[in-house]
């Protein structure tokens, strides 16, 4: 079985819960404070894919 985690679409953090018990139906992230309907759903996979994708654009904007 695959493990899905919630990320924020603003820090990337996977440190995001539904807010409040999930009464709002909204999504809170511990890390920069964000909350809304709308997070990404991944896999553990697909998650270390992303980050590495960040990782190479990083490098990419700093070589300039
Ligand atoms: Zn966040």
């Amino acid at each position: 079985m695959t493990r899905k985690v919630l990320v924020c679409p603003v820090c990337n953090s996977t440190d995001v819960e539904l807010d409040t018990g999930g009464v709002s139906g909204k999504y809170y992230c511990k890390n920069c404070g964000y909350i809304g309907s709308y997070v990404m759903e991944m896999t553990e996979g697909e998650y270390e894919e992303m980050l590495k994708m960040e990782e190479m654009k990083k490098e990419h904007d700093e070589s300039k």
